[in-house]
């Protein structure tokens, strides 16, 4: 009798601290992501606009990274935060327990808004939404390679960087018509700049 309850002590004891550990590793994640954050769920504004972007990063030549990160956000690994400061997105790893992709509310519900905050350029706001769009499809895209279990930042940069480039022979830069490519042209070369600025200085 008294080695089963002292199995079932033990049992006690080892779910208590499974339990800490989860809260432990879900705080640490919360905290390194600003704190004030939510789970993307199905119904929601947020839901249907990364929905959106994803759909578009299929057609801008990246089906299988943007089927995968569906995956993701269905079973519920994609979160909005309120206070990422100057990141679009990013992607946090806790005690290998909590592992998620957050995305900075402004920078996908009002993305030109969230770079005008950054720095004002003097360009049409057509430029800088083509540009805001792009980089935020680029960082979820970049963020999902990191989930995937690749911390080597030259690597994941590279990626990005390549995606960048492919996209002129895209389904998506083709249905363009002339302006927009326009737009699109001058975005992705601000892209492409931005990812080595930030590959270089990080
Ligand atoms: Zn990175």
């Amino acid at each position: 009798m008294k080695k089963i309850i002292r199995l079932f002590i033990a049992l006690i004891v080892l779910i208590a601290t499974i339990c800490i550990v989860y809260a432990i590793a879900v705080t640490k994640n919360q905290n390194m992501a600003g704190g004030d954050v939510y789970k993307l769920v199905y119904g929601i504004q947020e839901y249907e606009k990364i929905d959106t972007l994803l759909k578009k990063m299929s057609k801008m030549g990246a089906e299988e990274y943007s089927s995968k990160i569906t995956d993701l956000l269905k079973e519920g690994k994609v979160w909005i935060a309120l206070n990422l400061h100057d990141k679009q997105g990013v992607y946090i790893n806790s005690l290998n327990i909590i592992k998620r992709i957050y995305i900075d509310k402004n920078a996908l519900m009002n993305s030109v808004a969230f770079f005008e905050k950054l720095r004002s350029i003097d360009i049409a706001i057509e430029y800088l939404e083509a540009f805001a769009e792009l980089t935020l499809v680029g960082t979820i895209l970049h963020e999902y390679i990191h989930y995937s279990g690749i911390p080597d930042e030259n690597y994941v940069y590279q990626r990005e960087i390549d995606f960048y480039q492919k996209l002129k022979d895209s389904e998506f830069y083709n249905n363009l018509n002339y302006e927009q490519k326009e737009y699109y042209n001058w975005a992705i070369e601000s892209a492409i700049k931005s990812a080595i600025k930030a590959r270089e200085y990080r």
